[in-house]
């Protein structure tokens, strides 16, 4: 049987740092207890204080990282960019090589629309992105709530 992905030739992604995927609303950002306290003391902030003003539970009971007004992520800054760049969350550095971006040729396709970093630049090996998306930060919530 061909158990190879769609993308075994590698796909081509470079981050031009936009910040597309940060504003406007784009997704829920995930947190793990881990992450917010790297995020706490990156902001040297104390634990239970960065949880209150920088997060909210979801109606799934997940933790996510809050919005602005303007739907931006409270991390974002429109003249900085992520103001947590070194400490942002796991489904942050694997974008966009999330399963669920992965899962067809039709799915990455409509994520470029999204991203102008998608087939562009380097290419990136199929071992590497399997490797990234295995843990891609996002996939377990997902996962979960179709239980
Ligand atoms: S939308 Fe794509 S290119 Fe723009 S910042 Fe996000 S990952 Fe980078
Ligand atoms: S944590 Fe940083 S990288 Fe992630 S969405 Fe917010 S601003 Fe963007």
């Amino acid at each position: 049987m061909d158990d190879q992905p769609w993308y075994q030739d590698g796909l081509h992604f470079h981050c031009r740092t936009c910040g597309l995927c940060c504003k406007g609303g784009r997704g829920n950002v995930f947190l793990s207890d881990i992450e917010i306290d790297e995020l706490a003391q990156h902001f040297d902030t104390p634990n239970e204080t960065f949880r209150e003003e920088y997060t909210r539970t979801n109606r799934n009971g997940e933790l996510q990282l809050r919005e602005k007004r303007n739907k931006d992520c409270i991390l974002f800054k429109r003249d900085l960019g992520c103001t947590a760049y070194e400490h942002r969350p796991l489904q942050c550095r694997t974008y966009p090589f999330w399963n669920a971006n992965l899962y067809t040729k039709e799915s990455w396709q409509d994520e470029s629309r999204k991203c102008p970093g998608i087939d562009a630049g380097p290419l990136h090996q199929a071992a590497e992105i399997k490797i990234i998306a295995k843990n891609d930060g996002i996939e377990m919530y997902v996962k979960k709530r179709r239980a």
